[in-house]
C-alpha cells in the first residue's frame, strides 16, 4: 500500500502473540478498490485488518452513497429487504434486552440504556418510545442530524462518552459497531466501567466461522475492511470478553444476515442476478446453520454480564 497512515501491528492486538500468518486478501469493492490483508494470529486465533488506515484518514473509507445505515436510502431491493427486517429486529433487539435485565435482577422501570454508534438512531429512538432511559452516540455528523431532523432525537458525539459517569447504565449496546472501533482495549474497559454491577453488555459481530464467510471465502463482504478493523468469532469473543471482565451468558443467531451479507456479497461481486442468487446462498447457508448452532451463524448477538468481582482494572495497553 502507499505513504498513507496506517495502523500496523507486530503482535496479536488480542493475546500479544508474534505468531501472525497473513490468512486473507480482502478488496475493498464497496468504496475504495484498495486491497487489505487480514492477519490471523496462530495463538489465539484472532483475525484483524492489518495495516488499516488511522483516525486521520479512515472518514474517506466511509464515504459512499450506499453505506445503509447512515445514509437511509431506500433505493434498490437489497436495501428494500434491509429496512423491512430492521422493524423486526427492533422488536427482537427489545426482546433481548428485557429478557437479560431480568436475568440480572435488573428489570426496573426505566432502564438506562446507552447505545454506541446508533446509526441514524431507528434502534435507540424506537427504545426511548418502549419507556427506556435511552441515551446513544453516533460519530458520523450526517447521522446525527438526521435523527434530529427525523425524529427530534438528540444523539451525541462520540466523545460524550468521557463525560459519563462510572454505572451510569444498565444496559450498553453496540450493534454491528466493535468492529469499527480502532482504540478496542480502552473502550472495552471504558463500556466496563459505565455500567452498573451486574450490568448487560449486548454485542452483534458478524461472525467469520458462519457458514457464508466459509462459502464465500476472502470475498466474503462482512469482512468489510478496511471499516471492520476485528473480526471476531464466538472463540475470539469469548476471550475478548474474559480479558476485560465480562463473561459471554447468551448468543442468538441472526439469520437475518446470513441472506443480507449473501446479496451484498454477490452484488459486490458483478453477479448476474445478485439478489437470486444471494437468496439461494442465503438459504443455503441458514439451513446449514440450523443444524450445526449459533456458532455457526452469518452474525451473533452476543449478551456479556460484567462480572462484579473486578479485581482492580490492571492497565491494558492499547494493543
Ligand atoms: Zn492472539
Amino acid at each position: 500500500m502507499n505513504s498513507k497512515k496506517q495502523v500496523h501491528f507486530t503482535s496479536c492486538p488480542l493475546c500479544g502473540s508474534n505468531h501472525l500468518a497473513s490468512d486473507k486478501l480482502y478488496t475493498d469493492r464497496y468504496v475504495s478498490g484498495e486491497k487489505f490483508t487480514l492477519v490471523r494470529c496462530s495463538d489465539c486465533g484472532f483475525l484483524f485488518t492489518q495495516d488499516f488506515p488511522d483516525q486521520t484518514v479512515i472518514h474517506k473509507y466511509y464515504e459512499s452513497k450506499d453505506y445503509i445505515s447512515h445514509s437511509d436510502t431506500h433505493k434498490g431491493i437489497v436495501n428494500h429487504v434491509y429496512h423491512q427486517v430492521r422493524r423486526f429486529m427492533i422488536n427482537r433487539k427489545a426482546g433481548i434486552l428485557r429478557k437479560a435485565l431480568k436475568n440480572n435482577q435488573l428489570a426496573i422501570h426505566s432502564p438506562r440504556l446507552l447505545d454506541i454508534g446508533t446509526g441514524t438512531g431507528y434502534f435507540s429512538y424506537s427504545m426511548k418510545q418502549k419507556g427506556w432511559d435511552v441515551t446513544a452516540t453516533e460519530a458520523n455528523e450526517t447521522a446525527r442530524t438526521f435523527a434530529l431532523n427525523h425524529f427530534n432525537f438528540k444523539i451525541l458525539p462520540v466523545k460524550a462518552l468521557d463525560e459519563f459517569r462510572p454505572h451510569s447504565f444498565e444496559v450498553i449496546t453496540l450493534w454491528h459497531v466493535l468492529e469499527h472501533i480502532q482504540d478496542l482495549h480502552q473502550t472495552v474497559d471504558k463500556l466496563h466501567e459505565l455500567l452498573v454491577d451486574h450490568g448487560v453488555l449486548v454485542l452483534a459481530l458478524p461472525n467469520h466461522s458462519s457458514k457464508d464467510a466459509l462459502h464465500y471465502k476472502d470475498a466474503w463482504a462482512a469482512y468489510d475492511a478496511p471499516r471492520h478493523l476485528w473480526h471476531f468469532n464466538p472463540d475470539t469473543l469469548d476471550k475478548l470478553a474474559n480479558r476485560h471482565g465480562f463473561e459471554v451468558v447468551k448468543k442468538y443467531a441472526m439469520p437475518f444476515d446470513t441472506y443480507y451479507v449473501s446479496m451484498l456479497t454477490e452484488k459486490e461481486l458483478h453477479h448476474t442476478m445478485p439478489f437470486v442468487r444471494g437468496m439461494f446462498h442465503g438459504l443455503v447457508s441458514h439451513i446449514k446453520s440450523l443444524f450445526s448452532g449459533v456458532n455457526s451463524s452469518s452474525s451473533v448477538i452476543y449478551v456479556l454480564n460484567k462480572k462484579t468481582t473486578t479485581n482492580k482494572e490492571k492497565q491494558h495497553e492499547q494493543r
